[in-house]
């Protein structure tokens, strides 16, 4: 059977691949339906025209000589090459290009075939040519993969790893159906904004279309993407006040990663897509990320968090009490509440091994929660004992300080066992009050009615922003370990520590010194007017029973002399 022209059409049209071929000039001489589809050309439209003509501009001419040398020796090439849809947007393919032969043996023009590596985008919508998108101001794909290629290029130089964080927004249009696109818009906006102020200023933020994001984020070796992606989904969760109402929002992650996951930019940003898809595939507010390692990791995640909701059930979470003293007596004058997991494999597992995964899964409201009122009705059994009355410390993290019912739920807690408010303590990291002033003072302000103190915790290892300092209700500064444990090393440590002394004093806030282990680290705190200290000089975090006798007595002697333990 002689192949006549409308065979070949037929033929080709029944193909699902998007398909072109260009005569020996190099010019589209035959398009089938699916490249019409792909791309919006009409077939009149395309013909005529060089594929590279409908390919983005940033495939430039060096791309396409070096396609043409591989033709002309191989008569074949392969790659990711970025077509621009008829509507304007671009959209990455993976092309692979044959030559055909003429009669006489010599080339006669190209055959490619594309792959679109995702859905190829709806036609009408007009690219935007500023690199800005007009709606959040962020840079738009085109801008952002011209970013990304730069970033590539620098990493290896800089010894970094390059992170891109794609993040759909879920439920986007269930919120312009039902709110209306006002509503939805203003939405994007303050996503965009958050998104900017949860990484680096010099990190990029785009906006690639509709409810999809995307991020550039340079990583050094010990830089925790899970970290990011984990405050990254914090930030969206908590609630967007659009016109006087409150809107809950979540967001879909996939991250990809080079160089492990792909050599150049357009592969990079469509591996964090797919992994994004398959993140909203699986139950939405999740992150996925690309490659098997990463998901290996993910995975152990998702182990220790089934084993901590467990764990919360079977009642296997314990807490220590360390002493706080006061250096001039060696009075006992308070005790932090420091959770443990009593494991029936592991013994006893500290929290720093269990916390960022129950920060991660959420589990760290109930866990938190259950602390809270463990804490309390210990104290309270304490008082009852006739013991000396003292105020408990409990450690709040983000997620849970975000809960919009923290306050309600403390509120219960000391109703439920009888504990007054200010022998409750919360300690807070300062990390936690940044970027959010407004929202956090409302917050502190309503525990501060409550009549309980609040503290910052770890001071020094943040952003230490002094100006928040009045602007919060906080009563107490704990000086992160840190800085106690270099004291007698570093100089500029010891004078840092003495600022913050003398900063805490001026404004009439109690210091604590955490981590003092040594009697020289004592003497140096108490000599700068530091007169609260928790550290293992006097004692390390004990169990109940231990820290009960201690209480009894309400004193404590050193438990090591000189060096540290
Ligand atoms: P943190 O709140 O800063 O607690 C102080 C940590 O320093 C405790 O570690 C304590 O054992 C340790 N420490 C105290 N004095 C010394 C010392 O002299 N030398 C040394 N080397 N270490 C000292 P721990 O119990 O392992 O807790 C670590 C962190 O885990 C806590 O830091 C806190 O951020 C978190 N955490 C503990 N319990 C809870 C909890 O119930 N909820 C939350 N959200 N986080 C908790
Ligand atoms: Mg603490
Ligand atoms: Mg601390």
């Amino acid at each position: 059977m002689e192949l006549t022209r409308s065979l070949l059409d037929a033929l080709l049209d029944s193909l699902e691949e998007p398909i072109y071929i260009t005569n020996r000039d190099g010019r589209i001489v035959q398009v089938n339906a699916a490249f019409e589809h792909a791309t919006g050309y009409r077939a009149g439209a395309a013909l005529g025209e060089t594929p590279s003509a409908l390919c983005h501009e940033r495939h430039g001419e060096a791309f396409w000589s070096a396609v043409e040398a591989a033709l002309q020796t191989s008569g074949k090439w392969s790659g990711t090459v970025w077509h621009r849809h008829a509507g304007g947007q671009e959209f990455p393919t993976s092309l692979s290009v044959r030559t055909y032969p003429a009669e006489a043996g010599q080339s006669a023009g190209w055959i490619g075939v594309l792959r679109p590596h995702a859905a190829t985008p709806a036609a009408a919508t007009a690219g935007a040519a500023t690199g800005r998108d007009s709606l959040t101001g962020l840079p738009t794909r085109d801008l952002f993969l011209d970013r990304l290629e730069q970033a590539i290029s620098a990493a290896p130089r800089d010894r970094r790893s390059v992170a891109v964080i794609a993040v759909g927004i879920d439920g986007l249009t269930h919120i312009n159906d039902g709110l209306g696109y006002e509503v939805g818009d203003e939405l994007l906006g303050q996503v965009a904004l958050r998104l900017q102020q949860s990484v680096r200023r010099s990190d990029t933020v785009a906006r690639l279309d509709g409810d999809r994001f995307a991020m550039i984020m340079p990583m050094r070796a010990d830089d925790d993407a899970v970290l990011v992606t984990q405050k990254v989904l914090d930030t969206i969760r908590r609630p967007f006040t659009i016109g006087g109402a409150d809107i809950n929002a979540t967001a879909s992650m996939g991250v990809s990663i080079f160089p492990t996951d792909g050599a150049v930019a357009v592969e990079i940003l469509s591996h964090a897509m797919s992994a994004m898809s398959f993140a909203k595939q699986s139950g939405r507010n999740l992150c996925q990320f690309y490659s098997n390692a990463m998901n290996e990791r993910a995975m152990q995640r998702i182990r220790l968090e089934t084993q901590i909701r467990r764990a919360l059930a079977t009642g296997e979470f314990i807490l220590h009490y360390q002493p706080k003293i006061d250096v001039e007596t060696g009075a006992v004058v308070g005790a932090e509440a420091l959770v443990r997991w009593q494991h029936p494999q592991r013994g006893l597992v500290a929290p720093g091994e269990f916390i960022p995964a129950a920060e991660h899964s959420g589990q760290i409201v109930p866990l938190g929660l259950w602390v809270l009122r463990e804490a309390c009705r210990q104290n309270v059994s304490w008082q009852t004992l006739g013991l000396k009355a003292i105020r408990v410390s409990v450690n709040v993290s983000p997620r849970q300080f975000w809960a919009h019912d923290l306050v309600d739920e403390i509120a219960a807690a000391l109703r439920e066992t009888g504990m007054a408010p200010a022998h409750l303590e919360l300690e807070i990291t300062e990390g936690l009050l940044m970027g959010e002033v407004e929202r956090s003072a409302e917050k502190l302000d309503r525990l501060h009615r409550l009549g309980v103190h609040l503290s910052l915790d770890d001071f020094g290892t943040g952003y230490s922003s002094l100006s928040y300092l009045g602007r919060f209700p906080i009563s107490t500064i704990k000086i992160d370990r840190s800085f106690v444990r270099d004291l007698e090393r570093n100089r500029v440590t010891a004078e840092i520590t003495r600022a913050i002394i003398g900063l805490s004093r001026g404004l009439a806030l109690e210091v604590v010194a955490e981590g003092a282990e040594t009697r020289e680290h004592v003497a140096f705190l108490r000599q700068h007017g530091c007169h609260m200290v928790q550290g293992f000089y006097y004692s390390r975090p004990l169990p109940p029973d231990d820290f009960e006798a201690v209480l009894r007595v309400g004193f404590l002697r050193p438990e090591v002399s000189g060096s540290g333990s």
